[in-house]
Formats: C-alpha cells, structure tokens, sequence
C-alpha cells in the first residue's frame, strides 16, 4: 500500500476522512459525454437564453451542452457549492471521456474543495480501441496504476474505482472492464462504483458479477438507483446485497428522461425512497449527489448548479422528517466512509 489505508485520496493528496465534510458521491466536473468519433462532426447552436429552456428538458440534443471543458467555470461553479456549505465532490468522469487528472488538481485547489477522482472506463461505446485486446487482470493494472501512482503520468491519483458504465444486456468488454474494477477494488481497498444498464434486473446482475469476481459488495456503490428501480421493494432486494445506494440524479425535476422510456421521479420522491429505506435500517448505505453532466445543469448556464441539494433538498429532507442525524449520515459519514480506504 502507498499510505492509503483508513485515509481518503483526493487530487491533492491524502486526506482524513473527517476533513471532507459535505459530500456529493457522483459529479463530473470536467468531462465530455460524446464519444470520440463524433466530436468533429457534430456541432450545434451555442446555448443561449432562446434554446436554455428546450435543451434543460432536451439535454442530449446539442453537443455543446454535453461537455464541460472550462476550468474557469468548474472554478466558479465549486466555489459557489463551497460557499452553500459543501466540502468534498467525487469526480466520477471515465477514461475517454476526456478525464483530465492535472486540471482537477488545479480545480481543486482554487475553489478550496476536496475532489476524489475516479479510474473507469464508461460504456461500450466509450471504450477505448486498447480494451478490446486487453484482459480483465491488463485492465486492473490501468485502475491499480491511477490509484497508486498516479493518472497519465501526472502524478495525480485516483481515490475510487468508477463510475464503471453497463449497458443492459452487457457487452463482453463490460463484464471483463467490472471484473477489473473488482479486481482492482479487492487489490487496493478502494471503493467500486458502478453505472448499471437501465433495466431492473441490472444492478443485482452488477453486484453477482463484483462477487465472482473476488470483490466486496459492501465496498460498492450502485449509481442512478432511481432510474433504474421504482419501487421500494426492488431498492430492498438491492440493498440487502450489502452495497451502498446512491441516489443521484437530485435535481431533474422532470418525469421526462431523454435516455429511456421511464417516469423519472422528483426530489421529493427521492426523498421518500431515502425515508422508506432508513425505515428498514438502511441508513449506513445511502449517498446523495446530482450527477451533473452538462452545461444547463450549471448556474451559469441557468440550473441548479452543484449545490442544488444543499440549498434545496435539505430543507425537503427536513420537512418530511429526516432528523439532523440521518442528513449527517447520508452527507457526511457515508460518503467518508466509502471512500476511506480498507
Ligand atoms: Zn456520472
């Protein structure tokens, strides 16, 4: 081990877990969610007050609104989470979509907030030509490199294994990239988080597979809980696997979601979900984050920005009942956990 056990790796370096404070789970701060090929080709109308409205509801439909490259704006967007009391961010961006190790460094230190940087690699259409040649204990290596030595030979480490993204049903490549991820998970002591294919049976099909493969399900974290199960019952079924829940798509207000065809729920509904689950002792297990991706979810750009749940879904939290201490622990504790290592 490099000194990570019972500490947490930000861009920064080691931290203790009691420095992180606040922590949303899922964000991306810098990160570019069109596959490579189509970057040159697709170009779209800058985003102005006229199409703000159409592309928050439509957000997929403008190249420009699927990536996040300015670190003037990361730098800005932070420190408005910092100022509404947030600590730590988890940077979930993958391999390949332009993850940039040395910049969130530089982000990190300007805005004053702790950021713990992901090693992935995203869905199959994300993957880099190199994996199809490698083998599962090849792909291990490149996410055991990024938390021990450092990402792109910048020296920057990696402090969790994830988001690793499925689709359902899974692509060969993918089984063998989450085989990896617990490998690398079993080799480091590191957290595992996983972006699951948008069917209910995905995520128990995800957790199976980490076990086969030598992982800890009670060090995983499965992403995007709510766009993949609707009822309590199947939350159940998943939580009693052991894993961490995470809810994170805090924020999309809409029952519209461009990616399938599902009724997303509300914050509110979110809210219930986290309440009905704390009811059957599940409360050591829930994160919270708003997994933002795209310009019009910054406050630049007319959202919410990164401190939507801080300035809006606390006081929801309180309202329906959530005592200080369960906010504490789906905020604070859970997420310093997770990411300590073991
Ligand atoms: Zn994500």
């Amino acid at each position: 081990m490099g000194g990570q056990l019972g500490k947490v790796q930000t861009v920064l370096g080691l931290v203790e877990p009691k420095q992180l404070g606040f922590t949303q789970t899922h964000e991306h701060v810098l990160v570019n969610l069109l596959p490579e090929p189509l970057r040159k080709e697709y170009v779209g109308e800058p985003i102005t007050l006229e199409n703000v409205g159409y592309l928050r509801r439509n957000w997929l439909n403008n190249p420009h609104n699927l990536s996040l490259t300015s670190e003037a704006d990361a730098i800005d967007e932070l420190k408005r989470y910092k100022s509404s009391g947030g600590g730590a961010i988890v940077e979930m961006t993958p391999i390949g979509t332009a993850r940039d190790p040395e910049a969130l460094a530089r982000v990190s230190l300007a805005a004053g907030v702790h950021v713990v940087m992901g090693t992935s690699f995203y869905n199959a259409a994300f993957h880099p030509a190199e994996i199809q040649n490698l083998s599962e204990e090849g792909i291990a290596r490149i996410f055991v490199r990024d938390i021990m030595d450092g990402a792109d030979g910048a020296g920057v480490r990696a402090g969790i294994v994830g988001e690793i993204g499925l689709d359902w049903p899974l692509y060969e490549s993918e089984t063998r990239v989450l085989r990896a991820g617990a490998l690398a998970q079993a080799d480091t002591g590191a957290a595992l988080n996983i972006h699951p294919g948008r069917a209910p049976e995905a995520p128990l099909d995800a957790i199976r597979i980490v076990k086969e493969a030598g992982g800890n399900p009670e060090r995983t974290v499965m992403s995007h809980v709510e766009r993949t199960l609707f009822n309590l019952d199947e939350m159940l079924r998943l939580a009693e696997t052991g894993c961490y829940l995470e809810f994170d798509l805090f924020g999309q207000e809409w029952s519209y979601y461009p990616l399938s065809d599902i009724d997303m729920p509300n914050d509110a509904t979110r809210v219930d979900y986290l309440i009905g689950l704390i009811g059957h002792g599940y409360k050591d297990k829930l994160l919270v984050s708003q997994d933002i991706c795209h310009k019009t979810q910054l406050a630049r750009y007319g959202g919410d920005g990164y401190s939507h749940i801080l300035d809006n879904v606390l006081p929801i939290m309180r309202r329906k009942g959530m005592s200080n201490e369960d906010i504490e622990a789906v905020t604070v504790r859970n997420p310093a956990k997770m990411l300590t290592f073991v």
